[in-house]
């Protein structure tokens, strides 16, 4: 299966699976929606959406935001991250959109990013959801279930899995995709323990995959003689050495024998891990 095969199958799964995709932020304007994708940098959706009714009951035109200082809306928000920079930024962000933007929020993201406290992926979260535009900003949900899934190889930054996003999925699902895949990763391809058991795409999932190698749990050892158990010398120990596996992920290895295949006595559990993406 070639990577843009995959990228079609998992955004025709994810469709199915998620039917309404759409960002979770709730705002009625272009305004609105730069201010509530501001605060969401570094904090969940659900913890802005709690904020923003009064912050736009406070100050509900951009008019309104330009006139105060930051002062008068870190009250408001003060219950997110960073809301001292926040503040700063969500009033330079107004002053600038009265003064170089007749009042109007740009629609381009070269003209997004040239406002205060909005970075390439707020400009592109905005300009696709506000004003329709193609774009495929990459958040670290899209950064961890793009490199689980392999629809990113070997992608360290957002950019790069953002550049070799845009490349495989058609430009007309990108928005689409953006949220499709920020929803799978936020309710079931979870940072820490992704529920593949509930997942609709594990036969495009190369993190899946390598789980299922895993070897299987051993019955009987024996904590007692040491805290692992070499499967390849046979033997237990309690001071592992460890080697890096041919993906460069750190495994526990015997010290004797340098294997990998090495079992954690107790749980009788593989020690062997699966490269993971958590940001
Ligand atoms: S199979 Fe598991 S790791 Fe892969 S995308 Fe689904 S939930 Fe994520």
């Amino acid at each position: 299966m070639t990577r843009k095969e995959r990228a079609n199958n998992v955004i025709r799964e994810l469709r199915k699976a998620i039917p309404e995709p759409q960002t979770e932020l709730e705002y009625q304007d272009p305004y609105e929606l730069i201010v509530a994708v501001v605060l969401s940098a570094q904090c969940t959706d659900e913890r802005v959406n709690k904020v923003t009714p009064d912050l736009f009951r406070a100050f509900p035109s951009v008019e309104d935001l330009a006139r105060v200082e930051p002062e008068n809306v870190y009250p408001l928000i003060k219950s997110i991250s960073y809301p001292n920079n926040k503040s700063k930024h969500l009033v330079g962000l107004a002053r600038m959109v009265l003064n170089d933007f007749d009042g109007e929020i740009p629609s381009t993201i070269p003209e997004l990013v040239k406002l205060p406290g909005v970075g390439r992926k707020t400009a592109q979260v905005v300009a696709s959801v506000a004003f329709d535009e193609d774009a495929l900003p990459v958040d670290t949900h899209i950064f961890r279930v793009s490199n689980r899934i392999g629809l990113a190889v070997d992608a360290n930054t957002p950019l790069k899995v953002e550049r070799q996003l845009k490349k495989y999925i058609a430009t007309d699902d990108w928005s689409e995709g953006h949220h499709l895949l920020i929803l799978h990763g936020r309710y079931t391809c979870l940072a820490r323990s992704p529920r593949c058991e509930k997942c609709t795409i594990t036969a495009y999932c190369d993190y899946y995959k390598s789980l299922q190698k895993l070897p299987a749990p051993m019955s009987g050892l024996k904590p007692k003689k040491g805290k692992f158990y070499c499967a390849t010398r046979k033997h237990y120990f309690d001071e592992p050495t460890h080697k890096m596996d041919r993906s460069g992920v750190k495994q526990v290895s015997c010290p004797k024998c340098g294997s990998m295949n090495v079992f954690d006595s107790k749980k009788g559990t593989t020690t062997r891990v699966v490269r993971d993406f958590r940001v």
